[in-house]
């Protein structure tokens, strides 16, 4: 049992210009596995957003103008806080977020790599020299942007934060992040405490924490405020959509990761122990609480029967429960709301004639692991994003059945392919409308340093490595004529 797991933080306030403030009014933190109160978070306003965009503009010019081994060593010494506080991030992402511990260990060394990665940054090349028609020294160079906005989910509270903000400091932009209502300590204040501490200076870094009934001006004013420059955002397509065509009103960059409806689709050479293990865990590693979670089995019929044998067995072993309990793998969704949604997916598949082969039990904030088959375009399971532990198995006789049931989705982040023939697996890659393809194994994969992303309703930009400098940095050209350029007499 990890009852010390369940201790409630201490909430010093939002962060704002490198001091800790109260809001007006405060709203309820709850812990998805009991819906127990986890904390009482400042519901931030307006007027705090403002404030805390101005503190960043003003933070801006010493941040920018720092050199870039300074700011390196910044990222590094948040890294190294970050490592002497892992047990306390573990803790809050199991008992605010619902996570299971193991998934909570991952995503603490994970975010150690983001700030290690994003300290490299500082060392990338920030331009390039272009041949020029009259002899001038020409060059494309980037510069950091300003003020950048993040706004960021509760699935991955550690990780998608981190990845929200890391590189845009890099790269000399000071930021004011709004984490999501469901995680605002871990994927927020949690990391206010740890840059206060890595030192970092006042403005550069703030947070402001609001409700969801806030968070509609909040968030408006996170993106038309003036000073804002870009917005790095990651959650769900609809609100990303309207946070992308907002940006596009204002004119401004925005890099939006989205949801996703992810395929892993099973060739008839597929190694079928290594497929049913990979596919236990894309379909529900945190209850199916990623984006890039397998929402979609595509089996060949010549190895279905015997895919399905192995597949349900290894996934009825998964334990669901407290996750104050560490067997339990599969721990709540995230709020009743979400619990809800789940259920009414898998109410609405069976009611059309779908056939529940594991799981399909539901109490409270859990819905056991769910395997469903016989399932068709008819229901709202074929296209909605699940965002829980159902995944679906379809059966498909030939190649190009299979990349067209992948394909038939709005979304378009990551496919999945199993076969012993890589030759195959890279041809069939190229048909798959995805931003990422993994071949031989599942389809939740990142690492800190690659360009992740998604394509159609899936998002804009690519987070990770070199990719996110295009996020969050301006190109400017510049020249330096040398007496080469000559005008016409006239003039
Ligand atoms: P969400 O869109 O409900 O919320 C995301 C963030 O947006 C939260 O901080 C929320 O407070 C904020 N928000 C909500 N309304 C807003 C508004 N009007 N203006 C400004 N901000 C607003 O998403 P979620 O439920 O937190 O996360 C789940 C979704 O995120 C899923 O769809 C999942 O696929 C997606 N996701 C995508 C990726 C990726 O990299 N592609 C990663 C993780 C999660």
């Amino acid at each position: 049992m990890l009852d010390a797991m369940n201790a409630s933080p201490t909430i010093k306030g939002m962060y704002i210009d490198g001091s800790w403030v109260p809001a007006a009014r405060t709203f309820e933190d709850l812990n998805p596995s009991d819906n127990s109160l986890y904390a009482r978070i400042p519901d931030g306003s307006v007027e705090d957003v403002r404030r805390a965009i101005k503190a960043a503009k003003a933070a801006f010019p010493a941040w920018s103008n720092m050199r870039f081994h300074d700011r390196a060593h910044y990222l590094l010494k948040i890294a190294d806080v970050w490592e002497s506080r892992k047990d306390d991030f573990v803790a809050a992402a199991v008992a605010e977020g619902g996570g299971w511990f193991g998934k909570g260990v991952f995503e603490a060394g994970y975010v150690a790599e983001v700030f290690r990665s994003a300290a490299a940054l500082c060392y990338q090349n920030i331009g390039e020299i272009l041949p020029s028609e009259h002899g001038k020294f020409s060059m494309a160079t980037r510069w950091p942007l300003g003020v950048v906005s993040v706004i960021s989910p509760w699935n991955m509270p550690g990780i998608l934060t981190s990845r929200g903000f890391a590189a845009a400091l890099a790269a000399g932009n000071t930021v004011v992040l709004k984490p999501s209502e469901d995680t605002p300590y871990s994927g927020g204040l949690f990391f206010a405490e740890v840059l206060e501490q890595a030192g970092i200076p006042k403005g550069v870094f703030n947070v402001v924490t609001c409700s969801r009934e806030s968070v509609g001006a909040v968030g408006d004013e996170m993106i038309g405020n003036p000073t804002v420059k870009a917005v790095s955002f990651t959650g769900s397509t609809a609100v990303g959509r309207h946070i992308a065509a907002k940006c596009g009103a204002y004119l401004k960059k925005a890099c939006v990761e989205l949801g996703g409806k992810d395929s892993m689709i099973i060739l008839e050479d597929a190694d079928l122990d290594h497929a049913a293990k990979a596919a236990n865990f894309g379909s529900f590693m945190h209850q199916g609480q990623i984006c890039m979670s397998t929402e979609k089995i595509l089996v060949h019929e010549s190895i279905y029967d015997e895919f399905m044998r192995k597949f349900l067995a290894r996934a009825k072993k998964l334990k669901t429960g407290h996750t104050n309990d560490k067997d339990n793998v599969i721990g709540p969704l995230v709020n009743t709301r979400q619990a809800l949604r789940v259920k009414a997916l898998i109410d609405d598949a069976v009611g059309k004639g779908a056939t529940v082969e594991l799981g399909g039990n539901a109490w409270d904030n859990f819905v056991e692991p769910t395997v469903l088959t016989n399932v068709n375009s008819q229901m709202n399971i074929w296209h909605d994003e699940t965002f829980g532990p159902v995944v679906i198995v379809v059966p498909f006789r030939t190649e190009e059945e299979a990349i067209a049931i992948n394909n038939d989705t709005e979304y378009g982040l990551t496919a999945a392919i199993m076969t012993r023939d890589e030759a195959r697996a890279l041809r069939m890659a190229g048909d798959l409308e995805t931003g990422m393809c993994h071949i031989n194994c599942q389809n939740i994969n990142d690492e800190p340093h690659v360009p992740f992303g998604g394509v159609k309703a899936s998002g804009v930009g690519r987070y990770g490595g070199r990719w996110s400098l295009d996020a969050f940095t301006e190109l400017r050209w510049i020249t330096l004529d040398r007496g080469g350029r000559h005008f016409p007499p006239v003039f």
